[in-house]
């Protein structure tokens, strides 16, 4: 067998110098102590999974649904060993970024260089009571730490500024998820703009998010293609079963959804002697022809698939005729109500077009976007104007704002009544949590701290369920960003900008302090400037 990590058989290899069609699978690892009876069946099948010779790679999750499990480098541990490629699932939700850099080393040191930046799940449970989320950073964030480690981080530490060392270059290649199955403008518009800012930041492949829409696949195939975004797009595909797609239809997974009609033949198919294997896994066979017919790179198995029906999905896929796949579009293309897609629909109905969708080019015409601005609400104009008279560097205000807070930090007593003004004006206005290091210019005026359950700073995650916030009854701030913007035709900039860091040693200090006077992460330092143990 082959060792991991410089074979052929390496993902890395596989999707740089090949352009074969691969086949991956996701493995669920469980609760409990390795040697215990579910991790051990859950080890054995893995091995027997990453022994078929039409599995190009495992990936392992983590912490799923935001529920404790055993680390997925535990398990992936003994299939390197054997030679089989590994990618693992690493979110953000359980740890900050010293944790995530901490785990990172330990990765690298062990051999994994395959990782999966995620945001991760919202914790829904956990020992004595739900566990606090974390997400210090966000995939985004993730993914520039693994590419700097790459270059090398620079080697600081308390008491050495000034040396110029470099910590060892780490070997990652990173891999990174895209929801494109979604049903507002907003929403599906962020997600594409998010990718393009994950493979600028280091992402070397993409795993789509489980979806039934065929012509949604074919639509971020085309996005990719007509964008120039360089990222081969591995597509989900899971193995559905009844009560998996009544759990989906409810919103059960954050960001996957069944349809009622998929979900009613689902109920319908599982009343059969087989329960409805037969026809899950022809589903998913098709599936799979499709992602191949589109031009996928692969495809990304789950659902706890055993190797025996493993084996038979890929048979059955392989057994197809060459345009079979066209046909199964237009069967496996189950959308939202009134769902937008950014390309029109093409002459097969299961597939998409390379013609923008008209109505979306209509509604950035300079009429329509003059039109849409009475919609957008004075929150976010007031926040605009001031900002860009005021925080703007280079502007008079930012001149005077920046002489006044100089001074203002000369005394204390005068810096807490500044502080205490400042929060009066942005608590109301703002539902403000005092964070020191504001993204409300970042984000069109929404703050990510009150009103983002994950506070993310750098695109939406992609657990909203038709718009909303997969935890909160409330619309996505980044989907209520994207609509404050287009009418002023900054929604494509949204995301061209410098990632963003908050900085924890900003809390409870006054944002516009820290603005004036070039502390939080708008004074454009070097990202390796905010390495602040220097
Ligand atoms: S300072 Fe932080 S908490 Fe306050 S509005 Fe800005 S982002 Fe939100």
């Amino acid at each position: 067998m082959e060792a991991a990590g410089s074979t052929s058989h390496n993902l890395r290899n596989m999707l740089e110098n090949s352009d074969r069609f691969l086949t991956a699978v996701e493995i669920e690892t469980s609760r409990g102590l390795l040697m215990a009876e579910a991790s051990r069946r859950t080890a054995e099948l893995a091995k027997r999974l990453s022994e078929f010779d039409k599995v190009d790679f495992v990936s392992l999750t983590d912490n799923p649904g935001g529920n404790p499990h055993i680390r997925p480098e535990v398990l992936g541990q003994d299939l390197l060993f054997r030679g089989c490629d590994v990618v693992i699932n690493m979110s953000c939700k359980d740890y900050n970024r010293n944790g995530v850099e901490s785990r990172l080393w330990a990765l690298g040191s062990q051999g994994f260089s395959n990782v999966l930046a995620l945001s991760g799940d919202y914790p829904i449970g956990g020992f004595q009571g739900q566990a606090q989320p974390v997400f210090d950073i966000d995939s985004v964030g993730l993914l520039e730490l693994m590419s700097k480690m790459n270059d090398g981080l620079p080697n600081q530490m308390w008491g050495s500024v000034g040396r110029e060392d470099r910590l060892e270059k780490t070997n990652f290649f990173a891999g990174c998820a895209v929801s494109p199955f979604k049903k507002l403008e907003g929403e599906l518009m962020t997600q594409y703009f998010k990718l393009a800012l994950k493979v600028k930041t280091g992402a070397k492949f993409a795993i789509t998010q489980i979806g039934y829409d065929s012509r949604k696949a074919a639509e971020l195939y085309q996005y990719v293609q007509s964008n120039d975004i360089n990222i081969p797009l591995i597509g989900s595909v899971f193995i559905l079963t009844a009560p998996a797609g009544r759990f989906f239809n409810n919103w059960g997974v954050p960001g996957v959804w069944v349809s009622d009609e998929l979900r009613d033949e689902a109920n319908k198919k599982a009343k059969s002697k087989d329960r409805g294997k037969a026809f899950f896994s022809e589903l998913a066979a098709k599936q799979i022809a499709i992602l191949k017919g589109i031009g996928y790179r692969g495809a990304y198995i789950s659902g706890r698939p055993q190797l025996k029906r493993m084996q038979g999905i890929l048979e059955m896929a392989d057994s197809f005729g060459e345009n079979d796949w066209k046909d199964f579009a237009k069967e496996i293309n189950f959308a939202q109500p009134d769902e937008f897609y950014y390309y029109e629909q093409g002459d097969n109905p299961g597939l998409s077009s390379n013609e923008v969708n008209p109505s979306y080019r209509a509604s950035k015409s300079k009429s329509a976007r003059a039109k849409a601005q009475v919609t957008v609400p004075l929150q976010f104009r007031v926040g605009k104007f001031v900002h860009d008279r005021v925080f703007t560097e280079g502007t008079v205000g930012f001149k005077v704002g920046k002489a006044v807070y100089s001074q203002v930090e000369k005394s204390k007593k005068l810096s807490k009544i500044a502080h205490i003004a400042e929060q009066a004006t942005k608590v109301p206005a703002y539902q403000c949590r005092d964070c020191g290091d504001c993204s409300l210019p970042d984000i069109a005026y929404l703050c990510p701290e009150s009103q983002c359950v994950k506070s993310q700073r750098n695109g939406p995650c992609g657990g909203t369920k038709a718009g909303k916030c997969e935890i909160l009854d409330q619309e996505c701030i980044w989907i209520r960003a994207y609509d404050r913007l287009k009418p002023f035709g900054d929604e494509t900039k949204m995301l061209q900008r410098p990632i963003v860091f908050r900085d924890a040693s900003l809390r409870n200090t006054s944002a516009w302090a820290n603005t004036f006077l070039a502390r939080d992460h708008h004074a454009n330092r070097n990202p390796e400037d905010t390495d602040s143990r220097a």
